[in-house]
């Protein structure tokens, strides 16, 4: 699905010197590589505070300690995305208000959120599902009314642009109060083990975030909140500050191959294609962390199969509605309120999608995807 040995050959010149550089200063907590980073990411995603944590997991789950959410309070997410999202919600003892998605963009349905509000209704997190961002004027129009925090969770959608109503353009992690992202090693900006980031615009909120991440301190051993200990190594600091300004050309490589598998389906009365290429070349509205079909009438598990004959790997995100996940399940759902997630979860098929995708393979992947349903039909 991803290919991060030729990646990596591409950039080790940049990248290695990096790394030996917090080898030589053995600054390998906190110090000046994950400052820098801090800084350099800030910078390019235009947002006042990066807070550099352990995962994107710990990302999310310090967002909402730091808006300080209480056992009970409702947090509205998406049933279709990856269960992280959903855990530390539970973990807190917060209620998880699972709501489903849009059928087209596969992103938090707006309506869905405004039914599920309740007076103990506390936050909403919209996740920029497979890197395209979630409707987020009418969310942010939706919190304002109900006086709700908007925490982002931006792991699969770094570097993808929102283009609000008036035609103006924020980073997606920067329109709402908080965002989380994850650094994991495949996500569009990937480190070489585990990392994270929160970010937001709000001072105070930032100062109590940097408090949580390191025990809650605010003064050497004075321990003010519960906090946790959640810190982005200085080497993981040195591989993503090396591989920042190569965002925007493995965002751009990536919506390149998207453009040319779309060509390929184009047209096929049983795959429809993801949006977010309409515009030019340059822009960023979808970053593609993944590159997902929605099939129709086509034996889904069996293309899987035949795929997999073929060497070519694929993935099912997500194969589970998280409404029927053990774990999350609740007597106020309804099978009703998730016909397009209990849909989705039939129907699509994620190809491989990485900045190294050549011609061939992706002529060799599409051939092969459209063979095997030309002659099953
Ligand atoms: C990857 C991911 C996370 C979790 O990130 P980790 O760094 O693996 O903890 C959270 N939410 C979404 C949507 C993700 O894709």
């Amino acid at each position: 699905m991803v290919d991060l040995q030729s990646q990596y050959a591409k950039i080790k010149d940049i990248v290695d010197p990096s790394i030996q550089e917090v080898m030589d200063s053995a600054a390998f907590i906190n110090g000046p590589k994950v400052h820098q980073f801090q800084k350099n990411l800030e910078d390019y995603l235009g947002v006042k505070h990066v807070i550099p944590c352990a995962n994107g997991t710990d990302a999310l789950q310090i967002t909402m300690m730091g808006l300080g959410l209480q056992p009970g309070d409702e947090v509205i997410t998406a049933d279709f995305t990856f269960a992280a999202t959903v855990e530390v919600i539970a973990l807190l003892q917060l209620t998880p208000v699972l709501v489903d998605v849009d059928p087209v963009t596969f992103n938090i349905d707006v309506e869905a959120i405004k039914n599920a509000i309740t007076p103990k209704t506390k936050a909403i997190i919209p996740v920029h599902l497979f890197g395209l961002p979630a409707e987020m004027d009418a969310i942010m129009a939706l919190a304002e009314e109900h006086n709700l925090y908007v925490i982002e969770d931006n792991a699969q959608a770094i570097g993808a642009s929102y283009t609000h109503k008036d035609g103006s353009k924020t980073k997606t992690g920067a329109i709402g109060h908080v965002a989380s992202t994850s650094f994991f090693p495949s996500k569009n900006l990937g480190c070489y083990g585990d990392g994270g980031a929160i970010f937001t615009n709000d001072d105070d909120l930032a100062h109590t975030i940097r408090g949580i991440v390191n025990h809650g301190m605010y003064e050497r051993y004075h321990h003010d909140v519960v906090g946790v200990n959640s810190r982005l190594d200085a080497i993981q600091a040195a591989v993503l500050d090396a591989k920042l300004p190569h965002l925007d050309t493995y965002n751009k490589a990536r919506r390149n191959a998207a453009r040319k598998y779309n060509e390929a389906f184009k047209n096929h009365p049983n795959i429809v294609t993801p949006t977010g290429l309409e515009q030019d070349d340059n822009d960023d509205a979808h970053v593609f962390h993944q590159y997902t079909l929605n099939l129709k009438g086509v034996d889904r598990d069996a293309l899987v199969a035949h795929l997999q004959a073929n060497n070519i790997p694929c993935g099912v995100y997500y194969p589970i509605p998280l409404h029927l996940q053990k774990a999350y399940q609740d007597e106020r759902y309804n099978e009703d309120d998730f016909t397009v997630t209990n849909q989705l979860i039939k129907s699509v098929i994620s190809l491989p999608m990485h900045t190294e995708l050549d011609d061939e393979q992706i002529e060799f992947i599409t051939s092969t995807v459209l063979n095997f349903i030309n002659s099953n039909k």
